[in-house]
């Protein structure tokens, strides 16, 4: 059976002398794998669409569940992404993420836009890295039905005050009255509640539209990963490497 479909490579690995295995997540087959023959020879016309990042229209031929390369055409290649090594530890990160939390088979549009979106503003350095990861990681959890509730006390109705406290496991938000302890809270501020409102819930295009003071940006970074990384129920070896590279002068 053929596919045609609008395809980003999230992962490539080395597949015999020639050829490539990509982990690539598709607009309408959401993660799969495709086996990418002979796209390591330099006479081959892939070569591009067989990279990291390579966001094409893609042929795939399949049987039995199996996914092969028939024909790629590039749209866009996010290559300058390479050229600093922040910002392409967090475009690795945003892709082994992504790539977990994808359905195979399922329709993913809205994560692919996210994807290319959240990848476009590393390139074009729209915003800091990190609150273009904090929105990624916020804005993946409420499209994959963990949206997170930071309008008012979950369970007073309250409106949240100077300090709030953002419940991790449920994602909701209790003013300090209703929570209980502190184990298993991040405290958050009115700014960051907004912040994560509007990243959640506004247009996905408009996602990244916010602003921020900087000194509430690390409450932000430190709400969003927390939460998507108890989501996921695991870590993630790219977001040590982004850690990593993040120290670097
Ligand atoms: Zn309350």
């Amino acid at each position: 059976m053929r596919h045609k479909i609008k395809g980003i490579v999230l992962r490539e690995a080395p597949k015999g002398e020639t050829s490539k295995l990509l982990t690539v997540l598709a607009s309408d087959l959401g993660v799969i794998t495709v086996n990418a023959k002979g796209v390591r020879k330099l006479s081959s016309p892939y070569i591009k669409s067989a990279q990291q990042f390579a966001f094409s229209d893609m042929l795939l031929y399949e049987k039995n569940g199996f996914y092969t390369l028939t024909e790629a055409s590039l749209i866009a290649d996010f290559y300058p992404i390479r050229e600093d090594i922040k910002g392409y530890s967090l475009a690795c990160y945003l892709c082994e993420a992504a790539s977990a939390f994808a359905v195979p088979g399922e329709e993913s549009t809205n994560l692919l836009r996210l994807l290319l979106n959240s990848l476009y503003a590393i390139e074009n350095k729209i915003s800091s890295n990190t609150v273009i990861k904090s929105a990624f990681e916020l804005r993946l959890c409420a499209e994959c039905g963990f949206m997170p509730e930071t309008e008012c006390c979950f369970v007073c109705g309250d409106e949240l005050g100077s300090v709030s406290m953002f419940n991790l496991s449920e994602g909701v938000t209790h003013c300090k009255s209703c929570a209980s302890g502190s184990l298993g809270y991040v405290q958050i501020t009115p700014a960051v509640a907004k912040a994560v409102t509007h990243i959640t819930q506004s247009e996905l295009s408009r996602f990244l539209s916010f602003r921020i003071a900087e000194s509430d940006q690390a409450m932000l970074s430190d709400a969003a990963e927390r939460y998507l990384l108890m989501r996921a129920e695991r870590g993630f070896k790219t977001l040590s490497f982004y850690k990593h590279c993040e120290e670097l002068p």
